[in-house]
């Protein structure tokens, strides 16, 4: 797989990032991670958008416009000659000896463009398990920063619990997952949760919105709880590498309708015909 460091392409494995580069020392940057589907981008527009909200977020100044920036992912994502893959975009405050305080240093992007994990219908029929969690992170999280380390610790501890998901828990809501975002379906009624400074806004949301909307569902924003959630009908995660995932059960209990999973994968369906849609325009 190939991928690029501040201004030159290269073989993944050879890329050496300096030890004074601020993603490395702070967690001093932001990222994307963009599908592309048959050699067409799924919603690049939305994703440019967000990493360049996430950076103005936290001052950070990327020395490209919108444009060279789609641009240069789309180069990197051609170099690499593959059709079905995921680009993961990292922008940090650059290399620059070890100091809390911004440095005067250009920014340093970096990226990688891997083969995307493909998952199979008989996975998805199956759907996914989860644990609730407290969500430890920071009050930005509509930020997209390279600081996961909550995450990863309830992605760990999901796992070790034989789990797929962590679904965190703020105030005795639930926020998000720690890399999905969370809805559940009553009454042809699909609910997430609001957009906030507590929760990441996925492009894939975005989608599930429209598309939710074409099928007739009502799509409400509001806050829940563990408990309304574990008494829907369905419940269901997305996100860009997981597009929509059903979600099965939860800290051992069973969702309602987790045999069938029915307008959850009606939901999936209409979704792909967008991603299909791609492919002919
Ligand atoms: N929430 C968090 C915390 C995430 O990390 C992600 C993506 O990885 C999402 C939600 C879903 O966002 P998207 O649909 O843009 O991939």
């Amino acid at each position: 797989s190939i991928g690029y460091f501040n201004g030159a392409f290269y073989p993944i494995e050879q890329i050496v990032i300096p030890i004074d580069e601020r993603g490395h020392q702070f967690g001093d940057g932001v990222y994307e991670v963009i599908r592309i589907y048959e050699d067409a981008f799924f919603m690049l527009d939305e994703h440019i958008q967000r990493l360049f909200k996430s950076a103005k977020a936290i001052k950070l100044k990327i020395n490209h416009s919108e444009n060279e920036m789609k641009e240069l992912i789309k180069e990197v994502v051609a170099k690499s000659a593959l059709s079905n893959c995921d680009v993961y975009i990292q922008i940090t405050r650059g290399i620059a000896p070890r100091n809390h305080l911004f440095p005067d240093a250009p920014v340093s992007v970096s990226m990688t463009v891997k083969p995307s994990k493909v998952i199979n219908d008989s996975i998805r029929q199956k759907g996914k398990t989860a644990i609730f969690h407290e969500d430890e992170r920071w009050a930005n999280c509509h930020i997209k920063s390279l600081n996961l380390l909550p995450n990863i610790l309830a992605k760990q501890a999901a796992f070790e619990a034989g789990c797929y998901e962590a679904i965190l828990v703020k105030d005795g809501f639930v926020t998000e997952g720690t890399s999905s975002n969370v809805y559940m379906i009553t009454d042809k009624t699909i609910t997430t949760t609001p957009l906030s400074k507590h929760i990441l806004a996925g492009i894939t949301r975005i989608a599930v919105k429209e598309v939710a909307t074409e099928l007739g569902f009502q799509f409400v924003e509001k806050s829940f709880t563990p408990d309304e959630l574990l008494e829907a009908d369905e419940v269901f995660i997305t996100s860009t590498t997981n597009e929509i995932m059903p979600i099965v059960s939860i800290d051992g209990k069973s969702i309602r309708n987790s045999d069938s999973k029915e307008q959850t994968l009606t939901v999936f369906k209409q979704f792909m015909k967008r991603v299909k849609v791609l492919q002919t325009s």
